[in-house]
C-alpha cells in the first residue's frame, strides 16, 4: 500500500516526455529529446511528441511537440493498466474517425487529420502499380490507446492520438533490419510522414504524421 502511494506521489504533477517510438538507445544522451536526434530524417522537421502530466486524481492530460503540434487539441485520458489509456471520449467522438483507404481490406480507425495524407500515399503507391508492395493482411493498426511500447511510465505513443499506422508488420518487425521497400518510403514521406525504419533502433512497420498538408512535397 504504501508503495501504491508513494508512486501515486511521485506521478502526481510529473511529466511526461516522448521517447521515439524506437524507445532505448534511440538518443545517445539519454537527457531528453530536445535534440536533432528528433527531427524527421526527411524533411528536417522536429517529429509530434506526446507530453503529458497527471493530476493528483490520476487523470492525464497529453498535449503534443512537434512542427505540426498546433494542428492538435489536448488530450485527457485515464490509465487503465498494462501501459493501455482510456482517452476521453468527447474526444476520441470529436476527432478519431472510421475510413476506406487503398490497398488496405476493411477500414481504418485513425485522427481525422491523418487520413487524407493516408489515403494520398497509399492512392499514390496504386496509381503508380506499386499496390503490390502494401501487404493488406499485414495491417498493424493506427488508433492504439497506448503508452508507448505498452510502458505505463513512457510517454503516450503516437497512436494513441491516431497519428500513426504499422503497414507491412510481419517483414518490419521493431528492432529487425525493415524489409520496408524503399519506394513506400519515399512516397509516405512525401505525403508528410516520418519513417520509423530512419531510427536507432529501427521500427520499419511504423510511420507516423510529422507535418499535416494538402499534397505530397515535390
Ligand atoms: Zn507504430
Amino acid at each position: 500500500m504504501l508503495c501504491v502511494l508513494v508512486t501515486a506521489v511521485l506521478l502526481a504533477g510529473a511529466v511526461v516526455q516522448a521517447m521515439p517510438e524506437g524507445g532505448a538507445g534511440s538518443n545517445a544522451s539519454g537527457l531528453g529529446t530536445g535534440s536533432s536526434l528528433s527531427n524527421d530524417r526527411s524533411s528536417g522537421l522536429p517529429r509530434l511528441r506526446s507530453i503529458h502530466e497527471v493530476d493528483d486524481k490520476g487523470r492525464g492530460t497529453a498535449r503534443l511537440d512537434g512542427h505540426a503540434a498546433g494542428e492538435f487539441e489536448p488530450l485527457a485520458f485515464d490509465d487503465r493498466g498494462e501501459g493501455r489509456i482510456e482517452p476521453d471520449p468527447d474526444w476520441v467522438e470529436e476527432h478519431i474517425v472510421t475510413a476506406d483507404v487503398p490497398l488496405l481490406d476493411g477500414q481504418v480507425r485513425c485522427h481525422e487529420l491523418l487520413v487524407p495524407q493516408l489515403e494520398g500515399a497509399l492512392g499514390e503507391l496504386e496509381e503508380r502499380d506499386l499496390g503490390h508492395l502494401i501487404d493488406p493482411g499485414q495491417y498493424g493498426g493506427c488508433w492504439v490507446p497506448r503508452h508507448i511500447m505498452h510502458e505505463p511510465d513512457r510517454a503516450l505513443s503516437l497512436h494513441a492520438w491516431g497519428l500513426a499506422v504499422d503497414l507491412n508488420v510481419s517483414t518490419n518487425r521493431y528492432g529487425d533490419e525493415p524489409q520496408m521497400d524503399e519506394r513506400v518510403v519515399e512516397v509516405f514521406e512525401r505525403w508528410g510522414f516520418a519513417w520509423g525504419g530512419h531510427w536507432r533502433t529501427p521500427d520499419g512497420m511504423h510511420f507516423e504524421l510529422v507535418e499535416v498538408r494538402d499534397e505530397p512535397r515535390s
